[in-house]
């Protein structure tokens, strides 16, 4: 018998997933040492997209490698196997294993989960991370979830968002006004009681909305991904701070059935590429804002404004009184929502004085 077929033998017959470096390819010989798993997942991203839709490619890839070929997920953009905002239903149905997506897309079937993603004017990214990991979010996500047999992982973040395209000047609380804005979970409500009309469109959807004058204005990501859909071609005005989405979570979702059927081993090595993935993502945002802001700024056809001071005190006044009527509505939003704005409250307090103060200091 020649070493490599020995080796492989022994790994099969004693069920592990080993893998020596006398062997070229590993694959094999751990898929024959365990039950291997094939996985579908929908998400609510066009196919392939940078950064978002990648997120989900990226984990399949890693996970198929990391696993020794044991699980493999084949990954859909939205509207390719469902709808880009159906992906909750069809992995709670157990139509497929697997989601990714955003959890404010969750909005009207259970209206907590925007906590989740993100909350105007709330956690950034890093502090949401720190809530979710070590402040007890992830209890709660996970309790929140269970009725609907999902089991969430918190799968990458977009960091800090920009305020959004719009096609006509913002220089007082009057031009919101009449406004008819893209713009998802929380902050389209605030925009809706500041006078504005909200849409929600799934990302492949806007540019072609703004263009033929469908929608007056829209947020969707930062300059990363809103140069990839060339909105700046279709609006003027780059307006900032994303007061809407402050370092908004995303998500994968397993249904309950599927992830149980997993060894504890497959679990964990979906459950670390997908903490791995939030940092990467991170990364990648960092990167990409920055190359593609540099390249916006040389357009002369762009102007890159700041709200008014009027407008962002206004939206945030409004974003308490939704934020407070949602918690008084509905009692998973009160009790996730009291742990949130309690974990804000403290973690604010060490953000106003080491990243606050530290950009600022930059500035001098
Ligand atoms: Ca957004």
């Amino acid at each position: 018998m020649k070493r490599r077929e020995f080796v492989g033998g022994l790994a099969a017959a004693a069920g592990l997933a080993a893998c020596t470096s006398e062997q070229a390819d590993c694959t094999s010989t751990a898929a024959a040492g365990g039950e291997t798993f094939e996985w579908s997942c929908v998400t609510s991203w066009p196919p392939k997209f940078p950064g978002l839709g990648m997120a989900p490619e990226n984990l399949a890839t890693r996970v198929e490698a990391a696993s020794g070929g044991r699980l493999k997920i084949k990954v859909y953009g939205g509207g390719e196997l469902v709808p880009p905002f159906e992906v909750f239903d069809a992995v709670s149905r157990g139509t497929v294993e697997m989601g990714h997506g955003a959890s404010y897309y969750h909005k009207g079937k259970v209206d907590a989960a925007q906590f989740f993603t993100a909350i105007p004017f709330g956690l950034t990214n890093t502090e949401l991370n720190g809530w979710l990991y070590y402040g007890g979010g992830m209890d709660l996500y996970r309790e929140l979830y269970e009725p609907f047999d999902l089991v969430p992982l918190p799968c990458g973040n977009t960091g800090v968002q920009m305020g959004g395209w719009f096609n006509k000047e913002i220089n007082s609380i009057d031009d919101i006004k009449g406004l008819k804005m893209r713009i998802p979970g929380l902050g389209g409500e605030v925009l809706r009681r500041a006078g504005g009309t909200p849409v929600t469109l799934p990302g492949a959807e806007i540019f072609t909305a703004l263009q033929t004058g469908a929608i007056d204005a829209t947020e969707w990501v930062g300059p990363y991904n809103d140069a990839s859909f060339g909105l700046h071609k279709a609006a003027k005005y780059y307006y900032y701070p994303g007061w809407q989405e402050p370092g908004p979570g995303l998500e994968t979702i397993v249904n309950k059935a599927a992830w149980d059927s997993l060894p504890p081993d497959l679990k964990e090595i979906v459950s670390i590429t997908c903490q791995a993935l939030t940092t990467d993502m991170a990364a990648e945002y960092t990167h990409g804002n920055a190359m593609s802001l540099a390249t916006l700024k040389a357009d002369p056809n762009i102007e890159i404004r700041p709200f008014p001071d009027e407008v962002v005190a206004l939206l945030k006044s409004i974003t308490e009184e939704v934020v407070a009527e949602l918690m008084a509505n509905d009692p998973a939003s009160a009790k996730i929502g009291k742990a949130y704005f309690e974990y804000l409250e403290k973690t604010a307090a060490y953000s106003d004085i080491s990243e606050r103060a530290y950009l600022t200091a930059r500035h001098l």
